[in-house]
């Protein structure tokens, strides 16, 4: 949860900015209409003193003024001629805000507060990014186009590439579904690129974090940075970030570098410390079985080939983006 409570922190930083950006906007539009018009500053303060006066009189237990609504509507209108008189919009002190809906507060409702759309999908759209969805956010299950993949047998196998790719994305989604209740804690898939892998994890990290759960996607290439300054430096924060979200979603394993001392111990490390917390992986990787164990050796293989700890996802087929092009 610590990302989402950084977020809303952050937002509501910057709302209480935008709010002071209102108020400067506001006094600097009614500076300029005075000074174009000095009546209308003493309109202004005549109407501020009215409003006053009727707070006092309700405060003071008495019943508001009857005739307070008109003697303010006349005020109004007055102003807005003047406005208009000189050049300004009629609603030209109207005060200014980003969003009308809240007046830049962020929220909305009356007893029950309730965000405003317009820090809803701010914050939604940041933590998407956070987490490394960026503007992949939108690649979810029920987007998800079975039509691209052939409707042709897969070689070897008693059903069509687009069969398969339905029952993988039944099994992924089902993952993402139950996660932590899941039958494994972790999740390999295995195939060539352009097969839909990369997709179906952006799917199931956004199914994730739809469900409140704390989730990260990064390309491997980009661990293997992480993991490649915490080595060096010292300085551990991002990796411990790696290691406490509830759900990794790797992408792209052995695209990465081989640097013999950082890669694959960092990569043991990585996965043995969150199966030990259990703590759930996805990992997705165009390497076959056999790369995969010559190229992080037999102790990283046998913990993503372990069927109690690991859902083995095979893709098979054609590169659906070949395909097209
Ligand atoms: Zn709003």
């Amino acid at each position: 949860m610590a990302v989402r409570n950084e977020i809303l922190r952050e937002l509501q930083a910057e709302y209480e900015q935008q709010r002071m950006r209102d108020e400067q906007e506001n006094l600097r539009r009614r500076d300029q209409a005075v000074a174009a018009c000095p009546e209308i500053g003493r309109l202004l303060e005549e109407r501020q003193n009215l409003i006053f006066s009727g707070l006092r009189g309700i405060l003071d237990g008495n019943a508001q003024p009857e005739d307070l609504p008109r003697r303010m509507e006349v005020m109004n209108r007055r102003i807005a001629s003047l406005l208009a008189q000189n050049g300004f919009a009629q609603d030209y002190l109207e005060p200014v805000y980003r969003c009308k809906k809240c007046r830049d507060t962020g929220y909305v409702g009356e007893p029950v507060r309730d965000m405003c759309d317009c820090l809803r999908s701010a914050f939604y759209a940041r933590l998407y990014q956070r987490v490394g969805l960026g503007e992949k956010a939108e690649q979810t299950f029920e987007r998800f186009d079975l039509s691209v993949f052939p409707d042709k047998p897969v070689e070897g196998k008693p059903f069509t590439q687009r069969q398969e790719m339905d029952m993988i994305c039944r099994q992924c989604r089902e993952w993402a579904d139950r996660y932590p209740a899941a039958d494994t804690s972790d999740m390999l898939l295995m195939g060539q690129s352009g097969l839909g892998k990369t997709y179906l994890m952006h799917a199931m990290a956004k199914r994730l974090l739809d469900r409140g759960l704390n989730v990260l996607m990064m390309s491997a290439y980009r661990f293997l940075d992480v993991a490649r300054k915490a080595y060096f430096s010292g300085q551990s924060n991002e990796l411990d970030n790696l290691m406490a979200s509830d759900v990794l979603l790797l992408d792209d394993l052995g695209s990465e570098p081989l640097m013999e001392n950082i890669t694959i111990v960092q990569l043991f490390n990585l996965i043995n410390e969150r199966q030990v917390n259990g703590r759930g992986t996805v990992i997705s990787t165009n390497l076959t079985v056999k790369e995969l164990r010559e190229r992080y050796t037999e102790r990283i293989a046998s913990r993503l080939l372990d069927p109690r700890q690991c859902t083995l996802v095979q893709f098979s087929g054609d590169d659906v983006r070949r395909r097209r092009t």
